[in-house]
């Protein structure tokens, strides 16, 4: 069982009124002395100078920790247009290690060309990632076995995750008419969310880069499944340090285990 990106987006207990500082003088009325000056406090992503290159918060840029790898599966990401541009979206993780992964926006009225020309590519074996919870599509239900069963078909098995919130993800399947044909494999892990950037309702749900791991992980493209599993881990802490404004003094086990492979 498994939801996708969960949780809600930054808290916004941290937003803070810089009026208050405003009326700050430049020296002790009671002393006259000049005061210190003060330090000012920015309200969470705002100000934050942004890398170009990997989108954190360049105190902590990911870039040097990029890693490509191959895998035998490939990973295309339906994104809720919502969630297609938040910084916290771990969906473009995917994308950084996997350079195969292709990232197609979902608008209801308005499928993507692309997209629907991949699903008739005889070439691909599409599956549907969603849980197996509601009846009305059991015959579809399939389980990892078939993404074997694919391979040996000759065909390239493609992990169809929907990136976005629970809400978000169940609607793109619902209101979706060219998913309708294809097979529905839903993720069975005990592996329990690592994601530090939101909050999830439950521990068991998993965010999108750990969807794919697992699923790689499963599928047989170990290697793959451990770079992007390192990549993410790299990513949490790159990210969770710079909301606290530290920088990361040495690089972490997983960031080592990045720059050994470069
Ligand atoms: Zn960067």
């Amino acid at each position: 069982m498994h939801v996708l990106e969960c949780g809600s987006a930054s808290s916004p207990a941290l937003v803070m009124q810089h009026d208050t500082f405003s009326e700050h003088s430049e020296r002790d009325p009671a002393t006259g002395h000049p005061r210190p000056p003060r330090r000012e406090f920015k309200a969470r992503g705002s100000f934050v100078e942004r890398c170009p290159g990997c989108n954190l918060p360049v105190l902590n840029c990911l870039c040097p920790y990029r890693v490509t790898a191959e895998s035998q599966a490939r990973v295309w990401l339906l994104s809720h247009p919502l969630e297609h541009h938040k910084p916290t979206n771990t969906g473009r993780l995917i994308a950084d290690v996997l350079p195969t992964t292709e990232v197609f926006t979902w608008y209801r009225t308005a499928p993507d060309d692309r997209l629907l020309a991949l699903l008739e590519d005889e070439r691909y074996a599409p599956f549907v990632i969603f849980p197996d919870d509601q009846p009305d599509y059991a015959d579809r239900v399939v389980g990892i076995a078939a993404v074997e069963d694919a391979k040996e078909q000759r065909r390239i098995p493609v992990f169809i995750i929907l990136d976005g919130t629970w809400r978000q993800a169940r609607r793109i399947f619902r209101k979706s008419p060219y998913l309708d044909g294809l097979p529905v494999l839903p993720l069975a892990t005990e592996r329990l969310t690592r994601y530090r950037l939101r909050k999830p309702a439950s521990s068991a749900h998993l965010c999108t880069a750990e969807v794919a791991i697992e699923l790689l992980r499963q599928s047989g493209d170990a290697t793959a499944a451990e770079i992007l599993d390192d990549y993410f881990d790299a990513f949490n802490d790159s990210y969770a340090a710079s909301r606290t404004y530290h920088k990361l003094e040495q690089p972490t086990a997983a960031m080592r285990r990045l720059l050994a492979q470069r």
